[in-house]
């Protein structure tokens, strides 16, 4: 009422008045920018077949957050840190590990030790190194004994830099990563001392997805040729979008054009490494696997170098909620995030996928409502024993508790929330399920409560709304109390009883009649107040189970005021459903006392 008024006014107003249109100033930004920026020329595909395509099974996944990440953090990760964030990784059950540019610094080189003499059988380490002799040296040495290892080459490819950087023909630029494969071959695979290590090794021709793909597919052949691979242990291109320069498709041509252009596929591992400049790096990274990728290169939460490296949490819960497994464990969400938090310093967004803190709450009246709807019917279905294993919630893709959040998380209450909302909790929180008309009237308590703290409720305070309001128990008030009362049965239909309740420390006996127990006590009030009480909802049910079960009882009274016809609620629990139902109603009668739409008689002392 009070915002259709508002919207009203503000109609009025509008209507009398002329405003201009706005004309932005344009301070900074260039109103045509296509003399500064140039779109991105793709490559001509005569046909692709990726579209088409389906991810059905699981990449091969490398954390670079150890490497890529941590050269990207303000305040890189202390040895213990990196130690600490080694293990989760391996717990997580990641089997390739870029640990550090060992070659670059003794910490560096000390924690790819580390990482060496700890790591599991299965579990390759995989090292940075540019393409120079005495760099590759060092980084062969800081593996040495590992029992599985990757040395990761990488070399300027792209016209840009190329030209720009590092001033080198595409000859050249050949030439040099032919001479550093045969380099590590040399001094890893080849070394009679070097055999206890299953060596494997990888090339990034960068930044691929600005390099002319017939070029990155020349180096790469050449490099292929140079290191010769197995079937069994296949040399690792990896394709990086280093910097993410076109939308995801264009990244899935360049890979397919890769695929199917490369010499021996079945001795090759293409690995993709999205950064997320454009915020499309899980995309890119969807559709590179799409086109013909077998490993994914990327971050926990997607940390890394400007924008961040593609977030593997991310792409491996999407493979996941397909029903595909991502060979990767994310069922302690809550002590992932602690890790990676506490090590990278950054706070993982609040609206991240999977792992922020909201995405599996909601606020919003409606989606709550759905959601609700979605777990009754489970719940519903699993009370008649039918065995439907399909996850079906609207608006949650995920199941929280299979990445160990609680469904209390899933609901929660501010001022734009609707009835269904507060009703979850205090379902979820005190077992009772409240009355439709009854969660109306509730929902509007909770949302005036929210309003005049201009926040979120928590479930306590939501379930402190309730005991308040409704006088829970007789918690809250007890101007009328029960001291004892007796029903006599005469015969079928006629009940009468007789009681006694104790009005500011006075005991004063009762008497009402009606068909029953409940109508007798509410006659009996009528009687005590001179107002005339109708029972106009009442229901029950069971709470809890086995030994401990109680019974839940919600009644509301309908009586005259000046003002009309009002009504209020109450509730009552208790072992026995009598007493639970007497409850209820003197949690009523209080309620509407306390309100003052009715006195209490005035007792003699
Ligand atoms: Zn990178």
């Amino acid at each position: 009422m009070k915002r259709s008024f508002v919207a009203f006014a503000e109609h009025v107003t509008r209507a009398t008045r002329s405003i201009p249109p706005v004309r932005p100033p344009y301070k900074n930004m260039l109103k045509d920018p296509s003399k500064k920026y140039r779109a991105f020329q793709p490559p001509k595909m005569q046909s692709r077949k990726w579209p088409d395509n389906t991810i059905t099974k699981a990449p091969r996944w490398l954390s670079t957050d150890l490497r890529d990440g941590n050269q990207s953090l303000p305040d890189p990760m202390s040895v213990e840190q990196k130690k600490e964030y080694f293990h989760k990784l391996v717990g997580m059950g990641f089997k390739e590990i870029e640990v550090s540019f060992p070659s670059a610094s003794q910490t560096d080189f000390d924690f790819t030790r580390y990482a060496v003499e700890n790591a599991p059988d299965d579990v390759s380490i995989q090292a940075l190194v540019q393409s120079r002799e005495h760099l590759i040296r060092r980084t062969v040495e800081s593996l040495t004994g590992a029992k599985r290892a990757t040395i990761h080459t990488y070399l300027a490819t792209s016209d840009m830099f190329r030209e720009i950087v590092f001033n080198m023909s595409q000859e050249q630029a050949i030439a040099k990563a032919v001479e550093a494969t045969k380099l590590v071959r040399k001094l890893t695979k080849d070394d009679p001392s070097q055999q206890a290590t299953r060596w494997s090794y990888e090339f990034s021709p960068e930044c691929f997805s600005d390099t002319p793909p017939e070029f990155a597919l020349q180096i790469c052949e050449a490099v292929k040729q140079a290191w010769e691979p197995t079937v069994d242990n296949p040399i690792i291109f990896n394709l990086p979008a280093t910097i993410e320069v076109a939308t995801p498709n264009v990244y899935a041509d360049l890979i397919e054009y890769f695929s199917t252009h490369i010499s021996e596929r079945e001795k090759v591992c293409i690995s993709t490494h999205n950064h997320n400049d454009r915020g499309c790096a899980v995309a890119a990274t969807e559709l590179g696997l799409l086109a013909g990728a077998d490993r994914v290169e990327g971050c926990i939460f997607g940390n890394g170098e400007r924008t961040g490296n593609v977030d593997i949490v991310t792409v491996g819960l999407n493979m996941y909620t397909q029903g595909i497994s991502p060979n990767l464990d994310f069922s302690d969400m809550t002590s992932i995030r602690e890790v990676v938090e506490r090590c990278n310093k950054i706070p993982v967004p609040q609206r991240a996928p999977y792992g922020g803190d909201l995405v599996v709450c909601a606020f919003s009246g409606s989606h709550q409502d759905a959601i609700k709807k979605g777990f009754a019917l489970q719940e519903k279905k699993k009370a008649q024993g039918i065995e439907d294993p399909l996850w079906r919630i609207p608006y949650l893709p995920l199941d929280p508790k299979d990445i160990g959040r609680d469904y209390e998380a899933v609901i929660r209450v501010n001022s734009q929330s609707g009835k269904g909302g507060a009703a979850w909790v205090i379902l979820r929180s005190l077992g009772l399920d409240l009355p439709k008309s009854m969660q109306v009237e509730f929902s509007k308590a909770v949302q005036d409560n929210a309003d005049a703290l201009g926040r979120e409720l928590k479930a306590d305070e939501i379930t402190s709304v309730l005991k308040k309001h409704y006088n829970y128990n007789n918690e809250a008030c007890r101007d009328i109390e029960l001291m004892e009362y007796d029903v006599q049965k005469f015969g079928s239909e006629r009940r009468v009883l007789a009681g006694k309740v104790k009005i500011n420390g006075q005991i004063v006996s009762i008497e009402g009649t009606g068909n029953g127990p409940i109508s007798s006590l509410v006659d009996a009030f009528s009687k005590l107040l001179n107002v005339r009480f109708a029972v106009s909802n009442y229901t029950e049910h069971s709470l809890g189970s086995g030994s401990s079960t109680q019974a839940a009882s919600y009644v509301s009274m309908t009586y005259n005021t000046t003002d009309g016809k009002a009504y209020k609620w109450g509730i009552g629990v208790s072992e026995d459903v009598g007493d639970s139902s007497v409850e209820a109603i003197f949690s009523c009668i209080n309620n509407i006392v306390r309100s003052g739409d009715v006195a209490l008689p005035e007792i003699s002392k």
